[in-house]
């Protein structure tokens, strides 16, 4: 170790050691605590943890595989993990991993990476492209990934160090082993993001028993290279998909009083769903309603026996989100019947769960804030309006308090950055340092922070000292 490491080291280790001690929470001053999110970042920085990210994410990337057969990937990350000395549960929910980095006591808190690509054909000509074709990690899941494994580095040598270091520090020792202080990151690599709700079958899994508090980052191009952006409440809609077929009877196009037309009736149902945003829905409560498909007919002379429709509806509160469905239910029956037609309406085929609303906690945004803060500086905290796409992380945040934000790609330097699930997609590698120091920071000080009073060491500390 090279000495300004062993200084730096050191710091780090003042900065851990929990003097004075509080009821609740390990009293570090607030200098202190705003220098933990700027050392991880200096750490993610340095070129063994940089490149190492870099090159793990460059390997995803020419390796992309789609839900729920991120086989491939999962071994890879186990891989690491075992390289590092990081106990895991595997398999959970099919490919589903998860890590824990700690005292294994409480409290718990974990961070969340997705593993899942699309199926789509990469149109960026770079060394290291998609080597599948019609598959791409066009939503930088493979960037989420590197990320989450470049924290647990962080936090696992930090551990390592730590564990050394109080070989000659009997306190520690006691700190960490005898009164399980300090805590638990618990890390998750979840399947099936894109659409098939991987996030559900982890938590149907017990991921979160225990835990108290979850964050989870998605990469954006929309904001510059060295920000973030979030918002307390609503962030992402809920969102359901609903198909529908639309019978009548068929016949000669020049005989219509002999057929019952599903044509006619579906585009009646088709204009009868746009009332449910534009006069039954509050103006400032946002909703979609959107038709994505129609199948009909094959013939310019054959009024056709059915029609299949279907789309997509989305809303920002769990309340609003029913109603729609409902309405949508009825508005396609009844709108049918009008036409004499019959209509029968499924929902979430394949067996897809509905996407719950992504609700941030609001005491987790100040502790976002707080720590984003530190390391970025206030000014690049940015101010996020909602969005009506869907994150099934919205799932861990209705079990428990979660917080999810975006980390900004951007840079003009390197030219455009193209948006999430374009074939053009780049991801801007100098921002993988920000995401893992941002997880790291996260989990660090929400241990530091909420320590339980259970096993304070409230006075003890010192008297044995
Ligand atoms: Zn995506
Ligand atoms: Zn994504």
């Amino acid at each position: 170790m090279a000495f300004s490491e062993l200084v730096s080291f050191f710091f780090t280790m003042y900065l851990l050691l929990p003097t004075p001690i509080s009821s609740n929470n390990i009293s570090l001053s607030p200098e202190e605590l705003a220098q933990i999110p700027v050392n991880f970042l200096d750490l993610a920085k340095k070129p063994d943890v940089f490149d190492w990210m870099v090159g793990i994410r460059r390997k995803l990337h020419e390796n992309p595989e789609l839900s729920f057969e991120e086989f491939e990937t999962s071994k890879l990350i186990r891989a690491e993990l075992d390289q590092m000395g990081i106990p895991y549960t595997y398999p959970i929910a099919v490919t589903g991993i998860v890590g824990y980095i700690g005292t294994g006591g409480p409290p718990f808190v974990a961070l969340r990476a997705d593993m899942d690509a699309l199926a789509m054909q990469e149109l960026v000509e770079w060394e290291h492209k998609s080597k599948v074709p019609g598959k791409m990690h066009a939503c930088g899941h493979d960037a989420h990934i590197a990320m989450l494994l470049g924290a647990a580095k962080m936090l696992q040598e930090l551990r390592h160090k730590l564990l050394v270091f109080s070989f000659f520090l009997f306190c520690f020792i006691k700190l960490i082993c005898v009164h399980g202080q300090i805590g638990t990151v618990v890390l998750l690599f979840q399947p099936a993001e894109e659409g098939w709700g991987g996030a559900k079958k982890m938590l149907d899994a017990g991921v979160l028993k225990n835990v108290e508090a979850i964050f989870g980052l998605h990469v954006s191009p929309a904001y510059p290279i060295g920000t973030v952006a979030s918002r307390p409440g609503p962030l992402t809609a809920g969102s359901g998909r609903f198909a529908a077929v639309i019978s009548g009877k068929g016949g000669h196009a020049a005989i219509p009083q002999q057929t019952i037309d599903p044509i006619l009736a579906a585009s009646n149902v088709i204009v009868s769903l746009q009332h449910l945003v534009s006069r039954e829905a509050d103006p400032l409560d946002s909703q979609v309603v959107t038709v994505t498909k129609f199948q009909g007919g094959g013939s310019f002379n054959v009024i056709p026996d059915s029609v299949s429709i279907g789309g997509t509806f989305r809303a920002l509160s769990k309340e609003s989100f029913a109603q729609l469905r409902q309405r949508i239910e009825e508005v396609i029956t009844m709108q049918a019947r009008v036409q004499r037609c019959n209509a029968t309406v499924t929902f979430n085929e394949n067996g897809k769960p509905f996407y719950p609303v992504l609700v941030n906690n609001k005491d987790l945004h100040e502790h976002f804030r707080k720590v984003a803060g530190d390391m970025l500086g206030f000014q690049n905290l940015k101010v996020m309006l909602p969005l009506m796409g869907a994150e099934d992380f919205s799932f861990y945040a209705e079990a428990i308090p979660g917080y999810f934000f975006c980390l900004g790609l951007d840079d003009k330097t390197k030219g455009t950055f193209e948006l999430e699930h374009s074939p053009l997609f780049r991801i801007n590698e100098d921002a993988l340092p920000y995401g893992a120091a941002l997880h790291a920071s996260l989990a660090m000080r929400y241990l530091l922070e909420n320590q339980p009073e259970s096993t304070s060491l409230k006075g003890s500390f010192h008297d044995e000292l």
